[in-house]
């Protein structure tokens, strides 16, 4: 943790704040709430609209970094501090990495989370916990060697995606003339 800070619990107020718009007046989404802070001021707020955006990913951590890194045009975060009302899922977690916040301050933990609001990350952080054989999403390669990874550049775009069993390219998707 770390050093104490008189204004944490002013923060972590608002974010709770925020959770309680999202859910009982906006009805957005669940009830989770987030702030970035910088330099002891608010960047940016964001609540969970996962319901109303019919978005998986839209979680109160996921628009308070969407907007921090719009409001301070940068991906990267440095100096910053999340506070969340819930401890932040793993994809958010990631996402925190991913921009170098430095620290992640929350009030309910995912036990509180599931016992109180019925929401339920264990099953997440369990699979990642896993070797991948293990994990319940099938995955595996496909399309590795360098070239198609990283085609050259100067011959027509093509990029790979997969489609459950199926293997396709986009341009094959897209054109009809196969
Ligand atoms: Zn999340």
């Amino acid at each position: 943790m770390s050093t104490p800070n008189p204004n944490h619990e002013k923060f972590m107020r608002r974010a709770i704040e925020m959770s309680r718009r999202g859910s009982l007046e906006y009805s957005t989404g669940g009830v989770f709430g987030a702030v970035l802070v910088k330099d002891g001021k608010i960047v940016s707020e964001g609540m969970n609209r996962v319901v109303a955006s019919h978005d998986p990913t839209w979680h109160a951590e996921m628009e308070t970094i969407r907007l921090a890194c719009i409001t301070l045009q940068s991906f990267k975060l440095p100096g910053c501090t999340l506070y969340t009302s819930a401890e932040p899922c793993p994809m958010c977690m990631a996402t925190c990495y991913w921009a170098g916040i430095e620290q992640v301050f929350y009030a309910a933990t995912v036990e509180d989370a599931f016992e109180y609001g019925n929401f339920d990350d264990r099953p997440i952080y369990e699979q990642l916990a896993l070797p991948k054989e293990q994990r319940s999403i099938i995955r595996g390669h496909v399309c590795r060697t360098r070239n198609q990874l990283y085609p050259d550049p100067r011959s027509q775009p093509q990029s790979w995606c997969r489609v459950g069993n199926h293997v396709a390219s986009h341009r094959s998707l897209l054109n009809t003339d196969g």
